[in-house]
């Protein structure tokens, strides 16, 4: 029941309190006051005697005429008594009036009641202005009325017990007044206490469930439904923060997930998209809320959310984004047929596809590069065995040819087999502390032939004493292949310099040379494997197009990098990034 009811029913209760109150004293009052009337009236009335036991009296009412001592009692009773009299005959013409104003009763109850043999009557009336009681009575002769004798009282004479009477139950009534509201004020808050108790305590549970509100009141009558309150509120409590904790949970696993998620509601409003799908939509500001078409903008995407919901069953599919970067999403969308919702996934499979097509290119790429020299072996075999052989000159020609494309065979699988090594396959016994200058020295001798023929300057600066952490079964060819490419590539008469410098965890080797260079598109892609800018060169010169690729995954293996510089026509440079201390 609402708070504004009770203070209705209270003020209804405390205005009939106070008419019944009212009532019963004004009845009361009324009652005292006719009473104190009539005792005062039987008081005058009994005064009749004194004018029956007067002669003179008796002589002028026979008589119709008041003599001088008939008139000289009446003017002391006057003097005496306070009380107007007034004498009429049968007729009502008057025989004595102290006050002239004043008339005997005309009143037909009173007259009618004397006749009948009342002895008397009164009533109230009033002259000048002020309240008489009047009481009249007969004077009768042999049962036969000679005259009526008023006697007129001023209510002052009397009402004092009357005014009494009034203030004592006046304040009486107050009083029982004030009591009767105290009584039902405590009654009241009695009866309402545990809807004021049990009421806020509710408004705060709903205004701030997170919190345990609890009842501490102890009232032996109330106490099981405050422990019960307190009960529902512990639970409620309870409920409410293990409903917080998974909201959380699953907000934050939502929020971290690298799969993008999104929900459409019945209206075909987008609910919620997390952020990694706004990343992969390219979603800025995104407002719940919005129609999904507005709202997501790729139309395939779109396209993919129409078929879910004409054809009501899960759908799934690929979408080509080209904006602002080229990628690809896998698409899952799943039809909640209960509330007609959408939920969708979206995952990045972009790198997931270059990666196949890189494994399809190698592929190819492989059994090209192998069928090759195969090729050629075989060529060159059938035709010695055909009779070239009997011919010394052309047999050796073709050997050569043969040991060459055998060689390649050879260097290609070699670094097919490198290449397909991986850091599992590192042991840390392994590791050992080497100094780059010494192992770069150490492999440059092997190229000594190749320095002279093409008159290279070689120039190596750097401590020896600074030591790194590594693989050398890593590290060996990371450098073999760059120095191997920096004499390769270089012009004749050209310079190679090699430098190894350090940092405080650090060390840096970089490998410059002046040859051809390379231009900047070619730059992006010579870490791929059989990537190689001008294919004949590289193969007449004995390349495979694996060596960066070697170069960058075991780098990488040894936690370092490789970037490479270059000018065409003007030289290239790998810098090459370790750590001194190699952590696995
Ligand atoms: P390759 O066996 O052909 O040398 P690499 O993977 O070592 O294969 O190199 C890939 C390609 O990058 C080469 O074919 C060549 O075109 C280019 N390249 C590598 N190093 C240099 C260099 N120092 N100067 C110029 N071009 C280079």
């Amino acid at each position: 029941m609402k708070t504004k009811n009770w203070y209705y029913r209270f003020f209804t209760i405390v205005f009939i309190a106070l008419f019944a109150i009212v009532a019963v004293f004004w009845i009361s009052n009324q009652r005292f006051e006719h009473s104190v009337i009539k005792t005062e009236a039987e008081t005058i009335a009994s005064e009749k005697k004194a004018f029956e036991n007067n002669p003179d009296v008796a002589t002028a009412l026979r008589t119709g005429k008041i003599n001088p001592s008939a008139q000289s009692f009446l003017t002391t009773f006057v003097s005496t008594s306070q009380q107007i009299v007034t004498i009429v005959d049968a007729h009502f013409k008057p025989l004595f009036q102290s006050n002239h104003t004043v008339k005997v009763t005309r009143d037909e109850q009173t007259l009618t009641a004397i006749k009948k043999g009342a002895e008397y009557g009164y009533q109230t009336e009033l002259i000048n202005g002020k309240r008489f009681l009047s009481v009249t009575f007969p004077y009768k002769e042999k049962n036969k009325i000679l005259a009526y004798i008023q006697l007129s009282l001023p209510y002052t004479a009397f009402n004092q017990a009357i005014n009494h009477f009034s203030t004592y139950s006046a304040l009486l009534f107050i009083g029982l007044f004030i009591i009767v509201m105290l009584l039902f004020y405590f009654l009241y808050r009695q009866h309402t206490q545990p809807i004021r108790t049990v009421l806020p305590t509710l408004k705060r549970i709903a205004k701030q469930p997170q919190k345990e509100v609890l009842i501490l009141e102890n009232t032996p009558e109330w106490n099981e439904l405050y422990q019960t309150v307190n009960t529902v509120a512990k639970q409620m409590n309870r409920t409410y923060r293990a409903y917080e904790d998974n909201k959380r949970q699953f907000e934050s696993l939502i929020h971290d997930l690298q799969v993008g998620i999104f929900l459409i509601d019945e209206q075909q409003q987008l609910r919620l998209i997390n952020p990694s799908g706004q990343q992969f939509l390219h979603l800025k500001n995104f407002q719940p809320g919005m129609h999904y078409v507005e709202a997501l903008k790729q139309i395939d995407l779109v396209k993919l959310i129409q078929q879910c919901l004409h054809e009501q069953k899960d759908v799934h599919g690929e979408i080509h984004v080209t904006q602002p970067h080229e990628a690809i999403f896998d698409i899952k969308l799943r039809y909640l047929s209960e509330n007609q919702r959408i939920i969708g996934t979206i995952y990045n499979i972009t790198e997931l596809r270059k990666l196949e097509t890189m494994q399809e290119d190698f592929v190819s790429n492989v059994s090209h590069e192998l069928k090759t020299p195969i090729t050629s072996i075989i060529g060159f075999t059938e035709t010695l065995l055909d009779g070239a052989k009997d011919d010394p000159e052309m047999s050796e020609q073709f050997l050569h040819i043969i040991e060459k494309d055998a060689q390649r065979l050879q260097q290609l699988i070699q670094e097919i087999i490198q290449l397909s090594r991986s850091a599992s396959e590192l042991d840390k016994d392994d590791i050992v502390t080497v100094s780059p200058i010494e192992v770069i020295n150490g492999l440059l001798q092997h190229y000594q032939k190749n320095i002279d023929d093409k008159q290279l300057t070689i120039q190596v600066t750097g401590k020896s004493s600074l030591t790194i952490q590594t693989f050398l079964y890593y590290f060996d060819p990371i450098i073999k292949n760059l120095i191997e490419n920096a004499i390769s590539y270089n012009r004749q008469k050209g310079s190679v310099t090699i430098s190894v410098t350090e940092t405080h965890h650090h060390c840096q080797i970089t490998i410059a040379d002046t040859g051809i260079g390379m231009a900047e598109k070619d730059l992006e892609r010579v870490f791929e494997r059989f990537y190689r800018v001008d294919k004949a060169r590289s193969r007449n010169l004995g390349g495979t197009g694996l060596g960066l690729a070697i170069v960058k995954h075991y780098t990488e293996v040894l936690h370092g990098t490789v970037t490479v510089k270059s000018q065409l026509g003007v030289g290239t440079t790998f810098t090459l990034i370790f750590p001194k201390t190699l952590i696995l």
